[in-house]
Order: structure tokens, then sequence, then C-alpha cells
């Protein structure tokens, strides 16, 4: 089985409306927390900066949240701005649909694919995602195989829709061509 893969060349931006100048796009920028604890709470947001005007504003991560209840390693992570935290809350959904954002994966991503002989037909790929980057597979297959858009509908088997968004591995069959 073939192996594509599935993974992000920066992180995405956030589509978010900027209350300065309308603009609708932000970006984590070189990615950055602000921290604030007590003994006993922690604050904690992800700073965000418009693209347009650089108004910085704050994403909530962790409000007024016990500091027993985190690993240690995980407030230091927030204290020095670890990237792969700032990543991996960026791209936590439920942060997202908290602070009412959605990402724009456009142009930071790539798939990954080992070269295909189609003329050995029946071939399957088995698509692997390393980072949730909403795909159409439709759209990924024919990109990936250098087919159009009518030979994916004619020559691809599939068991998930070809044409709903997803962010889940799945795998297909590319059968022989006329
Ligand atoms: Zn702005």
């Amino acid at each position: 089985m073939l192996p594509w893969v599935v993974r992000r060349t920066r992180l995405p931006l956030l589509s978010l409306r900027c209350a300065d100048c309308r603009s609708e796009s932000a970006t984590t920028g070189e990615g950055r927390f602000r921290v604030n604890a007590n003994s006993k709470l922690l604050d904690v947001w992800l700073l965000v900066h418009c693209v347009s005007c650089d108004r910085t504003s704050k994403r909530i991560v962790h409000k007024r949240a016990p500091v027993r209840s985190f690993d240690p390693a995980e407030i230091h992570g927030y204290r020095v701005n670890d990237p792969e935290l700032v990543a991996s809350r960026l791209l936590d959904p439920l942060l997202a649909r908290r602070n009412r954002f959605t990402l724009d994966w456009a142009g930071a991503w790539r798939l990954d694919t080992p070269p295909a002989r189609l003329n050995e037909a029946p071939v399957q790929v088995k698509v692997v995602f390393e980072d949730p980057v909403p795909v159409r597979p439709e759209r990924l297959i024919a990109q990936g195989l250098g087919l159009s858009r009518n030979d994916v509908l004619r020559r691809i088997e599939c068991d998930i829709p070809l044409r709903r968004p997803t962010s889940a591995g799945f795998t297909f069959t590319v059968m022989a061509g006329d």
C-alpha cells in the first residue's frame, strides 16, 4: 500500500475579524503566550496579531484553572513559549470553538507522495494526516495522482465521501484507466 502524508509547512492563520481594521485574518506570528498565575489559579492566553494592522488580541487557553491540575512542565512550556505547545493549542478544535475562530490552512500544508505507477492498477493508497488539515479527498487525490476530477470520480474507489472535507486518515484504490 502506498503511503501519502499530509503535513503542515507552517502554522495556519486564524480567520478572525479584527476589532480595529475589520480584516479577517490573524496570525500567531512567533508564537507567544501570556501567563498570569498566583499560587492557586492560572490564566493563559495565546497572543494573535492582525495581519493587516498588527493589532494584538488574546485568545483564552485557560481561564482561572487550578494550578495543581497542571503538569509543571506544561506551565513551564507556556512561560517559555514552547513552539510545540503553541502549535498544539492553536490546532486544538476546542480552543478554536471557545474563541470563535476557524483555521485558514491555505498555503500552510503539503502532500508528500512516493512515485506511483498507475499502469499497475489497481493501486492502494493510505492517506495519513500528521496535522489536522481539512482536505476534500477528491481534490487531494487529483493533486496527488495528477488526474482530473472526472478521472478521480471514475477511477477511485473509496469508502468515505470524496467531496466532504476530512482530516482523518483514509484509504482508497485507483482502478485501471481505459
Ligand atoms: Zn487589524
